[in-house]
């Protein structure tokens, strides 16, 4: 069974990859990445290796689930959308 579910993007040539539960929160997330980069993960490349242009905490939620806001140590503000803390 694939690691990931990977779903069509509203984005055309990308593709929408649903994240593990993350083990803070608890909730699974999405990550939308080039076709080609979730395709390469689909066929069991490490992330690293299909994505290597992405930054440390979104490789980790691909890998862990951990939300990038959920990471021990992540920066305040570090993945959140700012709309979310003001409601
Ligand atoms: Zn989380």
């Amino acid at each position: 069974m694939a690691r990931h579910a990977i779903y069509d993007s509203m984005h055309p040539g990308c593709a929408d990859i649903l994240t593990p539960p993350c083990p803070f929160c608890g909730q699974q997330g999405w990550t939308t990445l080039p076709q080609t980069a979730a395709e390469a993960l689909l066929e069991g490349l490490p992330v690293q290796d299909a994505v290597p242009e992405l930054g440390f905490l979104l490789r980790e939620q691909i890998i862990s689930g951990t939300h990038p806001c959920c990471a021990p140590g992540a920066g305040f503000g570090d993945g959140i959308d700012l709309d979310l803390l003001t409601r």
